[in-house]
């Protein structure tokens, strides 16, 4: 079945600002409109986890931004937050089920949506990857391939 991506964005985007005062998501789309085949609620799952995340671990009233690039073959999504990075020591673990950073704090949490996030994006024959600057923010990279009709 194939779904409109960029659509499908935008209405998760105005649904978890909804329910979030304290953080202003901004989405940006290469382009209108592109259907895909993807399963939403694959979908759902891996961008709310993500975004739930950058929202969770960066300062009330910054900026979350959801970048939003379709290919022929891939759909990627980077969520990027201007919050308390993860430091490099911590990167390789993240994505190991109740793996939290050293730099987390009172922030509370068990470690366990990144680990499913990983798998569902490996079982979909996807990428995940983290760029992050302790003190600056975090972007995660997730690239989908999509059947194309
Ligand atoms: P939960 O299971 O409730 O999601 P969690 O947020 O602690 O708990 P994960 O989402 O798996 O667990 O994330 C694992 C760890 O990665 C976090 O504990 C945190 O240390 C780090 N992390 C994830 N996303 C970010 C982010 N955007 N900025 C900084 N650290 C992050
Ligand atoms: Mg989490």
């Amino acid at each position: 079945i194939e779904l409109d991506i960029v659509q499908f964005c935008r209405e998760l985007v105005e649904e978890m600002q909804m329910i979030t005062d304290s953080h202003t998501i901004h989405l940006n789309s290469q382009c209108e409109s592109s259907e895909v085949a993807l399963d939403e609620k694959l979908l759902r799952h891996i961008l709310i986890n993500l975004l739930s995340n950058a929202i969770k671990y960066s300062p009330t009233s910054s900026i979350v931004s959801f970048n939003l690039n379709v290919d022929a073959k891939k759909v990627i999504f980077q969520v990027q937050d201007r919050g308390i990075g993860i430091p490099k020591i911590d990167r390789e673990q993240l994505f190991q089920s109740f793996y939290r950073a050293s730099n987390v704090g009172t922030i509370s949490g068990t470690g366990l949506g990144l680990a499913i996030v990983k798998r569902a994006v490996d079982l979909h024959c996807g990428n995940i990857t983290v760029e992050s600057e302790v003190g600056v923010g975090t972007t995660f990279i997730v690239s989908l391939p999509y059947e194309s009709s």
